[in-house]
């Protein structure tokens, strides 16, 4: 609270307009809406496992984050993932997918509504390291490092929830057909189950 008018430079005083606690400017209407940020990211799948960067700045240094970032205002949230992959993995990647849509609620910024996408290297790109990030590393999605934001770790939950109920191939489908000689009826297999 206690912010100023950007139009006229005056101090804003507090209103109430559609049941919420505004800054409002008395001289010109000006109203200081309370709107969430937007940012994005992306679990980047490439050799089984999930691309992961060391972060070299605050908040969270030398913890784990998925590449990712805000998303400018003449973007669309899918250039901004690729775009901000480009910054910190330094590395051309594919959106597969998008894995769910989260809310950051925040107290004394701006809260956020992340997009989070799936996404692999495109053909041929090679990581490294962005001015962001320490390092880079693949992990396996059982064996993940200390994570920096509790809005990754729910995305990396949101990524292996979604890969589980993909479930694994049906293994059956693949078996070579039994020979046909023995007349007595072979058992029917059982079906493969789906995990839900
Ligand atoms: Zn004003």
């Amino acid at each position: 609270m206690g912010h100023f008018c950007v139009n006229c430079g005056g101090p804003l005083i507090v209103k109430l307009i559609e049941n919420r606690e505004l800054e409002v400017c008395p001289n010109d209407g000006y109203v200081l809406w309370r709107d969430p940020k937007v940012a994005a990211a992306v679990v980047v799948e490439a050799d089984g496992g999930i691309v992961l960067g060391r972060r070299s700045i605050e908040p969270g240094y030398g913890l784990w984050c998925l590449p990712g970032g805000f998303v400018n205002d003449d973007e669309d949230p899918a250039q901004a993932a690729v775009r901000e992959c480009m910054e910190e993995i330094n590395a051309v990647v594919e959106l597969t997918g998008l894995i769910g849509i989260y809310h950051i609620g925040k107290t004394t910024a701006s809260s956020i509504v992340g997009i989070a996408y799936r996404g692999r290297l495109a053909g041929g790109a090679v990581m490294s390291a962005g001015p962001e990030m320490l390092e880079l590393g693949t992990f396996a999605p059982d064996d993940l490092p200390p994570i920096a934001f509790p809005s990754h770790r729910a995305v990396l939950d949101g990524y292996l929830r979604s890969q589980a109920l993909a479930g694994p191939a049906p293994l059956t489908a693949a078996a070579p057909a039994p020979p046909a000689s023995p007349p007595s009826p072979a058992p029917t297999p059982p079906r493969p189950r789906r995990r839900r």
